[in-house]
């Protein structure tokens, strides 16, 4: 704690962050998945992770230190109680295993949540484009095929960087991938499956509508829009916008009686035309993965969340800590410090 106090202190952070507690801000967690300890490998990206005994200890410290309240309550008022910020819980995507892991403990600790589903993929065996190029790249990597499958992708017109260090990381191509226009990321993908032979296990990755219900019934859950297919809105036309929040808004409506005005950007992008279609569609909120406090002053069409996986925050069995300056404020060096 030593440690972290002197490098919050160096880095002027502490600083940054009394003002930002001292301006009555609220936070915003932006969670994906939650695993035990034994399922952790088998998700594609350790980015969207959080074990399960981490998750554990930080709904311990935030019911020690802070005030969790339901996403509208920050949206609408972030200030908290006298040296206890108040913090809003969100999952994005809606992996099945928030109902099953992460559900039961919000529940034993009285804690509010707000799911952003992407509703066309509740009840399916679908799996998310990125985790279809993942397993894609991991494939042809086993089988020295990297090469061939990066000419492919020029074929596609992807890849306009001229920067040849770029050209083996998978996560350059990935993040390629996510600009594209999602009918064409699909086709791409269907192609290249199919080139390679690649095979996606079949496996229930996201909720069903009847998990999401029983959710919604305690109260303690709510779900909002994070699009219908996962879409990145920016690379999107403007009709392809509105049907995608459309239909999302619809099935939400339909299988869960559900009305949210807030959205949560799949793979947090967006520009300006598309915060201007999504408020003309009566969104009042939407989250980005911009990490930082919400504020009064802060845009709402592009709400700063912090991001809780194992890469920034990590549990020693005793206290949770932190390894990145996007989750300082949780550690109670930081609380104290910003408590002046
Ligand atoms: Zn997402």
């Amino acid at each position: 704690m030593k440690v972290l106090s002197t490098i919050v202190e160096r880095t002027g952070i502490a600083t940054v962050f009394r003002r930002a507690i001292a301006g009555r801000s609220g936070l915003i967690l932006a969670l994906h998945r939650v695993l035990p300890a034994e399922e952790q490998s088998l998700c594609y990206n350790p980015h969207l992770v959080l074990s399960e005994s981490a998750f554990v200890s930080l709904l311990q410290l935030l019911q020690r230190d802070y005030q969790v309240v339901p996403l509208e309550d920050v949206l609408s008022d972030p200030g908290g109680a006298e040296g206890h910020p108040k913090v809003a819980i969100t999952f994005d995507d809606g992996w099945e295993d928030n109902y099953r892991v992460a559900f039961p403990h919000l529940l034993r600790f009285g804690m509010p949540a707000t799911i952003f589903a992407c509703t066309g993929l509740v009840d399916t065996l679908q799996t998310l484009p990125e985790e279809r190029f993942a397993r894609l790249w991991s494939q042809c990597s086993a089988h020295f095929n990297l090469e061939e499958l990066v000419i492919d992708l020029n074929h596609w017109g992807m890849g306009r960087s001229k920067n040849l260090q770029l050209r083996p990381r998978q996560q350059y191509w990935s993040l390629e991938l996510k600009r594209m226009p999602l009918s064409a990321r699909l086709l791409l993908l269907d192609h290249l499956e199919q080139r390679y032979q690649i095979t996606m296990p079949q496996l229930r990755r996201f909720l069903t509508w009847e998990q999401v219900r029983i959710m919604t019934r305690t109260g303690l859950i709510r779900i909002g829009s994070h699009t219908h297919r996962h879409s990145t809105l920016s690379s999107e036309s403007d009709r392809d916008i509105r049907q995608e929040l459309d239909d999302a808004r619809i099935s939400l409506w339909k299988h869960a009686g559900a009305v949210s005005d807030v959205l949560a950007y799949p793979n947090g992008m967006y520009n300006r035309r598309v915060q201007e279609l999504v408020r003309s569609m009566g969104f009042n909120a939407a989250l980005s993965t911009i990490p930082g406090f919400f504020t009064r002053e802060s845009n709402p069409l592009a709400i700063p969340r912090i991001a809780v996986d194992n890469t920034t925050v990590t549990d020693t069995g005793t206290q949770l800590s932190t390894s990145r300056a996007s989750f300082y404020f949780l550690s109670s060096g930081l609380r104290s410090a910003a408590s002046f």
